[in-house]
């Protein structure tokens, strides 16, 4: 049968372990501490800044909220970036993007002291990260690692190097975000490492390398992209995806909402209803590698705080 994998309670065992653990440092005197940087109001970014108080709030963090209006310039926001790079009491600092405009991504990113780099943005950190040598693995990637290990320990009772190695492990989408970190954080446990994007999809050469996957992760951002002919039969499927689309009836059409306006529903890039029964274990959307990822960030910024205060 196939294990749809408890993401949700990986997600809150490992809160657990940052409350102890951030209980155990508050008793040196010291208080872990997240700054975000948002420029402006974009929505997506909002919504991230409240997810990231919130998870604070909970573990028993400082948080501190950096939003400089979205006219602001770039060398205002190089100087806020290194006002929390002095500040002792924040731990990590989290660029929430897009910037706007006249903001440059790399320009501010490589502002960022490499030891409050708690998302791996800084080329300093992905160099590192690409060496095998990672300091601060970025989130996502790091969620979709820790939701296998766990998986690996608990229904292949395997350890985790013997499950990476020579695992054809394929990786669909190559952001600098998700996808390339990913497919490096794989790599160094010597899985057989594929990485699938749009192009190999315009060739029509998608399904021939997923079909190989024994680990299919999908982070392409494209609804239904994944369906049964993409998977193999027993591959372990992992959906890092997140789309909004509408909610149709039997006939295709748009459920509305009271407002008179189509209703819609969150949905992976993995059609999972499709895919479930042939997989040997699948994630859900939601309910998946999103509810991991922010506790990777707390514990990159756990890290972090030791780091910056030699514990
Ligand atoms: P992104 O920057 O838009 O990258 C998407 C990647 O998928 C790109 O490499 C793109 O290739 C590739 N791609 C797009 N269409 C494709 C297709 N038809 N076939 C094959 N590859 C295709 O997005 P991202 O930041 O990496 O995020 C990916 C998804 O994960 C999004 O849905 C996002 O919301 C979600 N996400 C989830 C979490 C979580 O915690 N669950 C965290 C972060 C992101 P090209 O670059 O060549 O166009």
């Amino acid at each position: 049968m196939t294990v749809v994998i408890d993401c949700v309670a990986i997600g809150e065992e490992l809160m657990q372990e940052i409350v102890k653990e951030t209980e155990d440092i508050k008793k040196k005197g010291i208080t872990p501490g997240i700054a975000t940087l948002l420029v402006g109001e974009d929505f997506g970014a909002r919504m991230y800044r409240k997810q990231v108080e919130k998870f604070c709030e909970e573990a028993g963090f400082n948080y501190f909220n950096e939003n400089p209006p979205a006219d602001v310039t770039e060398e205002e926001v190089i100087e806020i970036v290194k006002k929390l790079n002095n500040n002792s009491a924040v731990s990590g600092i989290l660029p929430l993007r897009p910037f706007p405009e006249q903001i440059s991504d790399s320009a501010v990113i490589s502002t960022i002291d490499v030891n409050k780099d708690i998302d791996c943005f800084h080329p300093f950190n992905m160099g590192k990260l690409a060496m095998g040598e990672a300091t601060f693995p970025p989130a996502t990637p790091s969620a979709v690692i820790e939701i296998l290990e766990r998986y690996a320990r608990e229904y292949e009772k395997m350890e985790p190097k013997d499950f990476f190695e020579g695992a054809e492990i394929v990786v669909v989408g190559h952001s600098n975000i998700v996808g390339k970190p990913l497919a490096y954080l794989v790599l160094n446990r010597n899985a057989t490492t594929t990485v699938a994007h749009v192009f190999t999809s315009m060739k029509g050469n998608l399904e021939k390398h997923t079909k190989g996957a024994d680990i299919l992760i999908v982070a392409a951002g494209k609804a239904d992209l994944i369906g049964p002919d993409q998977v193999k039969e027993g591959a372990i499927v992992i959906d890092v995806g997140i789309n909004r689309v509408k909610v149709l009836d039997e006939k295709g059409e748009p459920v509305l909402n009271d407002k008179g306006k189509p209703k819609t529903k969150t949905v992976g890039d993995v059609s999972f209803d499709a895919v479930k029964d042939m997989a040997k274990a699948i994630t859900t959307v939601p309910g998946g590698v999103g509810s991991v990822t922010n506790r990777m960030l707390m514990k990159n910024a756990l890290k972090a705080c030791k780091i910056n205060h030699g514990l």
